[in-house]
């Protein structure tokens, strides 16, 4: 049986009583209650037992290490001596069972003192402190039952660990209240010197919404981009948690935070009476929203992890509500956290589920993530001026180099694919015109006709010419014309370009097309196999759309996988173009209709695993693929895929099947396949548009991933492929349904990692990387070091 995955994050709620009483506490104050019916503290029964099983947790899912957080309420009431015991228990459990514990504690610092300190010492526990900014901001909320303020005894405890115990010093959470000065408040945090802090939205719901001085404006974001600017205009002088959320989210990283992405949350609480509960802040939402069922006396964790609430937030897009899914910034909102999409569904226009709701607020997130999005943006211009050289604005390049690329990248290299086609078609044109030989007549028809077409029908034209094959043919007629061998049959085919664009245009027409090898070509429609004896050209009657051999016996159509969102509304199956031979393997024949459905089936299976877990990708390959070549697979059952420089929009792959290695299963593997050759026709498309490198160098390069040396380009590529690959990798890890699966997807990264990484090093050593090559490998490299401080 396949278990659900592993928490990673452990909080323990060892006090349930606080010495403050916030008037915007999510525990005491919120919806739920169940705090009342808490014991005060973790019974050290409950704290041994807790302990097991996460060491039984760690040792079944084979955790290296896990993450405990000591809360409450206010941890601290616990005293020094029992807070002690607790830390002796849990360590000593969990670490003989071969886990490592990363120790945290979150306080309001009240009680902090240097023989806590000295004790968190000890046994290597972080110390995180509540701080709502300067005494104003504080004294708003965060006061004593007898509305004392708390500013002095809060300034105390970070200046505490700032001056005397820097290294147990984890940092300091401000929770936001639009009240107060933004600048004053980040002067008062920045002044406790943490290494890290974070800002956070007060708890809300639609039911229960966040406070607004002035409804209708997104107060929030406002409030947050104040702190951005002072922030960025310090160069950020510490990490803020929200704020860099969203800009590892641009390049694709994981948010660190289930506050904002899309990546699965890890996390389970065990209050204080060993009950297992979801994240602390649902208690926002309705009386008894975190609570589970589940217990560490009777349960284990792995029974707890199948629970549907945990179940809810594994799954990325698919758990967001219709508004989300298709929101242009959703990869990186995620939604915000799930307790602010919460209505109460006695508000009924309310669905089923009342979390299936955008955030409370969305606004101020999309408010915030586009301000963080066009600040950084301008810096990068301001940073990078030369690289408007390629012809595309500097963010889709900023993409491009680090290894990504969006819908509205993809676009861009699309355009150019276009424009570099119909200058293709007219250098065919110029070079089949005033021939001689025996297809002449048919090519003079053909020419004529498609002049006409362009003139009426851009768009059908355009649609015939985006066909990746298309420019295979025009280079290869090109090229042939150049050498003195042309040869007419090649030509020729230009009747059957012109009878694809007036079946598309919906025009009537008699048009004559070539036989070839047999058949009759109709670029992205199919073939008709009429065989040797049929002459050398046909005569097609099309009209509105039609014509007279679709359908009939011998016709082969394009089988297409559908997927609305794709920009050619689903992915072509091509085994019946002729110059699709361009592949490094062998191409499929035409595929018998079982292993045609088995291509239909795959590929929008692929395509879940793609859109559901692999957000920096999938809009891109939407936005750009549009034909898979079927390849014969290899024999020695090892997935093959490849790409055509010459044929952007396309990508060749053998179908995976169940047992290989490639990844877990084939969905997997295609998607997988799917990101390594898209990475490569993109790169081909930004070659056809700039240089990066030397290419009179002839050398040859050492590949990590190869036996054979590489000349430059195809080291070039490799890399840009490999990083594609190395993130599938580092998704996997958390995506995959089963250990082993994640152990596998941990391996492979850290192989593609290190074989990506050495590669940007032989690559910028090459000394033949011209300066705009030579930024696009320092992007890749950030890329991938990025990656290494969320191993
Ligand atoms: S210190 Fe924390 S737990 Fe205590 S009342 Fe304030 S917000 Fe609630
Ligand atoms: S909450 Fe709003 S901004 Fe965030 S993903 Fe949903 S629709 Fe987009």
């Amino acid at each position: 049986m396949v278990s659900a995955p592993p928490f990673r994050q452990f909080v323990l709620k060892v006090a349930t009583r606080c010495d403050l009483a916030c008037d915007h506490c999510y525990v005491y104050e919120a919806a739920d209650t169940s705090w009342r019916h808490k014991p005060r503290f973790m019974a050290e029964e409950t704290v041994q037992r807790t302990a097991e099983r996460i060491a039984e947790h760690a040792a079944t899912h084979r955790l290296p290490a896990v993450t405990l957080v000591l809360h409450g309420g206010e941890p601290l009431l616990l005293g020094p001596t029992r807070m002690r015991e607790t830390l002796k228990t849990l360590r000593y459990v969990i670490e003989d069972a071969g886990c490592a514990v990363a120790l945290r504690i979150h306080t309001n610092g009240v009680r902090l003192s240097t023989e806590y300190c000295d004790l968190f010492r000890e046994h290597h526990v972080q110390v995180g402190v509540s701080l709502d900014g300067d005494r104003a901001a504080t004294d708003r909320h965060r006061r004593f039952a007898n509305g004392a303020s708390s500013h002095t005894q809060a300034l105390r405890a970070v200046s505490l660990l700032r001056d005397e115990y820097p290294d147990i010093y984890a940092g300091v959470l401000c929770t936001i209240d639009v009240r107060n000065d933004p600048v004053a408040v980040y002067e008062a945090v920045r002044d406790a010197a943490p290494p890290r802090a974070d800002f956070l939205l007060p708890h809300a719901t639609h039911s229960d919404p966040p406070l607004r001085t002035d409804p209708g404006h997104t107060e929030y974001a406002d409030w947050m981009l104040a702190v951005f600017d002072r922030w960025n205009a310090e160069n950020r002088p510490f990490p803020i948690r929200s704020f860099t959320s969203v800009l590892d989210a641009f390049r694709g990283l994981p948010s660190g935070t289930e506050s904002l992405g899309l990546s699965p949350v890890d996390l389970v609480v065990v209050e204080a009476d060993g009950t297992l509960e979801q994240t602390d802040s649902l208690k926002a939402a309705y009386d008894g929203a975190p609570a589970t069922g589940f217990t560490v006396a009777e349960h284990s964790f792995d029974e707890a992890s199948g629970h549907p609430g945990f179940e809810a937030r594994r799954h990325g897009l698919a758990d967001l509500c219709e508004t989300c899914r298709r929101c242009p910034i959703v990869s990186v909102c995620g939604g915000g956290l799930r307790t602010h999409r919460y209505s109460a569904p006695s508000q009924t226009t309310s669905p089923a589920d009342p979390f299936d709701h955008p955030s409370v607020y969305c606004g101020d997130l999309k408010e915030l993530i586009m301000g963080i999005r066009a600040r950084t943006e301008a810096s990068a211009v301001a940073r990078v001026p030369a690289q408007r050289a390629l012809g595309l604005p500097a963010d889709v390049l900023h993409q491009l180099a680090h290894g990504y690329g969006d819908a509205k990248a993809i676009e861009h290299l699309n355009r150019f694919q276009r424009s570099l086609r119909i200058l293709l078609l007219a250098k065919v044109f110029a070079a089949a015109d005033g021939g001689t030989g025996p297809r002449q007549e048919l090519v003079g028809a053909a020419i004529a006709r498609l002049k006409t077409l362009d003139a009426g029908h851009k768009n059908a034209l355009h649609e015939i010419l985006g066909h990746p094959y298309t420019s295979v043919w025009a280079l290869r007629c090109l090229d042939d014309a150049q050498s003195g061998r042309a040869d007419p049959d090649d030509f020729a085919h230009l009747g059957s370009l012109a009878a694809a664009t007036a079946i598309r245009a919906g025009v009537d027409a008699e048009v004559e097309v070539p036989v070839r090898q047999g058949a009759v070509y109709l670029p992205t429609l199919g073939r008709l196999v009429v065989g040797a004896d049929a002459g050398r050209s046909v005569l097609l009657r099309i009209s509105g759309g039609d014509c007279d051999v679709l359908g009939t016996p011998g016709w082969q159509g394009v089988r297409r996988a559908a997927l609305p969102i794709f920009s050619g509304g689903g992915i072509a199956v091509e085994d019946t173009d002729p110059f699709r031979r361009c592949h490094h393997w062998d191409v499929a024949q035409r595929l018998p209709d079982s292993d045609a459905a088995a291509w239909l089936s795959a590929i929008p299976a692929a395509w879940d695993t793609l859109a559901r877990d692999h957000h920096s990708y999938a809009p891109g390959i939407a936005a750009g693929l549009t034909t898979i070549v079927p390849l014969v697979p290899s024999l020695a059952g090892r997935a093959v895929s490849s790409t055509a420089r010459r044929a952007y929009g396309a990508i060749g792959a053998g179908l995976p099947v169940v047992g290989d290695r490639a990844a877990d299963s084939p969905a997997s593997s295609l998607a997988l396949l799917m990101i390594h050759e898209f990475q490569h026709a993109k790169l081909g498309a930004v070659l056809d548009m700039a240089d990066l490198h030397d290419p009179h160098d002839t050398r040859l390069f050492e590949a990590p991933w190869r036996q054979d040396p590489r000349p430059l380009e195809g080291l070039l590529q490799g890399t840009y492929a490999h990083v594609g690959v190395t993130d599938f990798w580092r998704v996997r890890r958390f995506t995959a349904p089963d250990p082993e699966e994640r152990a596998h997807a941990e391996a492979e990264f850290g192989l593609w990692f290190g074989h990506t990484l050495r590669a940007t090093h032989v690559l910028a050593g090459s000394g033949s990387l011209t300066p705009l090559g030579l930024r696009f490998v320092e992007a890749l490299r950030t890329t991938l070091e990025g990656w290494t401080s969320k191993v």
